[in-house]
């Protein structure tokens, strides 16, 4: 269970209305039972059951079961699209070790807006499934022209885009440090778009291969390309 809290040994709980439903309703815990919890921060515990009520209840952390186990410092940038595979692209992200994942709205981005706080908790419950310790904080949607004005250059972009032609830059060759991967909407990156992006220094193109793959395919190749490539 993910909760908000700060983790530690004896340390007291609290749980909100739906926590305690999810628990004591839905899993039929009682006072005693023993329950995983993680915060993003402190790891993943053990605690036990001390006040079990259906709107309300109290844990107390027993002992670390895992130690805090933090992503990479690899960053997702990519399109919205259509709401399940924006879903499935922030449970991904989440499972495949991003440390933060910002949507962004390019030219030819085919959602106008996104629930922030919804996708939010499908990175809560990806981590949740996986048995991960690290929530991935979801930013709110933003032009792709303003997140590259304000950009940190420190933090260089592996931009993969299937109109690449010629040798893109292999993984191999790829310099350690903070990264972040930039998949377009469905309908790709705009020419305008792409001279862009061609021209920035912090900007390295990849090709993940000949085929066109949809977004959210590509978000999962990327990914698992970079980590093996340079992730831990
Ligand atoms: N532009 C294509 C079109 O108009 O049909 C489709 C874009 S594709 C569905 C969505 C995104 O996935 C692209 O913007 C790119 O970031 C990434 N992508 C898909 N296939 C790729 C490939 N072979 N190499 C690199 N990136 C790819």
């Amino acid at each position: 269970l993910c909760v908000e809290h700060p983790l530690g040994a004896g340390q007291a709980v609290p749980l909100d209305p739906d926590q305690a439903h999810y628990l004591f309703v839905v899993m039929r815990l009682e006072k005693g039972a023993r329950v995983a919890l993680f915060n993003g921060r402190d790891g993943e515990w053990t605690a036990e059951v001390a006040e079990a009520h259906k709107k309300r209840g109290i844990l107390v952390c027993v002992a670390q079961a895992a130690p805090q186990l933090d992503p990479p410092d690899l960053w997702l940038i990519f399109a919205p699209i259509k709401k399940e595979r924006t879903d499935f692209i922030v449970e991904k992200a989440t499972e495949l070790g991003c440390a933060r994942i910002l949507p962004m709205q390019s030219e030819f981005t085919n959602s106008a807006r996104i629930r922030q706080d919804r996708l939010q908790a499908h990175a809560r419950e990806a981590a949740e499934q996986c048995l991960g310790t690290f929530v991935p904080p979801v930013e709110d949607l933003q032009p792709l022209s303003k997140l590259l004005s304000g950009w940190d250059t420190s933090r260089r972009i592996l931009w993969a885009d299937e109109a690449l032609v010629g040798p893109a830059e292999t993984l191999a060759s790829l310099p350690p440090g903070p990264w972040a991967i930039l998949i377009g909407p469905e309908g790709g990156f705009s020419p305008s778009e792409r001279a862009k992006l061609r021209d920035l220094p912090f900007v390295t193109p990849i090709s993940l291969g000949p085929r066109i793959l949809r977004a959210d395919t590509a978000v999962c190749a990327a990914i698992t390309l970079w980590q093996i490539g340079i992730g831990d």
